[in-house]
C-alpha cells in the first residue's frame, strides 16, 4: 500500500479538540487506518493578520482508499467540523490536506498531489518528518532536504 500522508489544521474554536476528532474521523474511513499521528504543533497564521494560531498534524494512513475519493472523504469530515468556507487562508475549524499519496504526481481541478503547498511550509514539514524522517516527496526529493533549505522553523508544542 502507498504511504498516504494527511495535513490537519485548526485555528478557530478548539484546534486540538477538532483535530483529534479529525483523526478517529480517519480512523473510521472505509478500508483505512491510522498508522501515525505527529505531536500537536502550535504554528503561526499566515495569510490575514490578527488571526489566531493554528494548531497543525500530520497523519500517516494505511488505506486502500483511491486518492480522489479520499479527498472527498477529507472533506466531507472538514464539512462535518463545520468549517466555515471564508476567504483562502482565513481562519477555519479544520482543514485537511492530502499532502502525499505515495509517490503519486498529479494535478487536476481537484487534486494536486504532491500537495503544492507542502515544500514551503515549515507547519507541515516538520510534522512529517517527525513521522517519517525519511519520507521522499515526488518530484521535489527528501522532505527532510526541503526543510533545511526554510528558515528555522518557530513552532512549539500545542499543549
Ligand atoms: P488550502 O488548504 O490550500 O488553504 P482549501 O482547503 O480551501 O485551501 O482548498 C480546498 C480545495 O483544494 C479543495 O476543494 C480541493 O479540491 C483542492 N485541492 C487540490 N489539491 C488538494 C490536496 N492535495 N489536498 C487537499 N485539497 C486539494
Ligand atoms: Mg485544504
Amino acid at each position: 500500500m502507498p504511504e498516504v500522508f494527511v495535513g490537519l489544521g485548526a485555528n478557530l474554536g478548539e484546534p486540538a479538540v477538532q483535530l483529534r476528532g479529525a483523526v478517529q474521523a480517519l480512523a473510521a474511513l472505509p478500508h483505512t487506518e491510522v498508522k501515525k499521528v505527529s505531536t500537536f504543533y502550535r504554528s503561526s497564521a499566515i495569510g490575514p493578520a490578527g488571526q489566531p494560531d493554528y494548531c497543525n498534524a500530520v497523519a500517516q494512513l494505511d488505506t486502500a482508499m483511491a486518492p480522489e475519493p479520499l479527498l472527498d472523504a477529507l472533506l466531507a469530515i472538514e464539512d462535518a467540523a463545520s468549517r466555515v468556507r471564508g476567504e483562502r487562508w482565513g481562519a477555519r475549524l479544520l482543514d485537511l490536506d492530502l499532502l502525499l499519496y505515495g509517490q503519486m504526481v498529479c494535478s487536476t481541478a481537484r487534486l494536486t498531489l504532491p500537495h503544492p503547498e507542502l515544500a514551503f511550509r515549515d507547519f507541515v514539514l516538520w510534522p512529517l518528518i517527525e513521522i517519517a524522517p525519511e519520507v521522499q516527496v515526488p518530484l521535489l526529493g527528501r522532505a527532510r532536504d526541503l526543510l533545511d533549505k526554510l528558515p528555522t522553523p518557530a513552532l512549539s508544542e500545542w499543549i
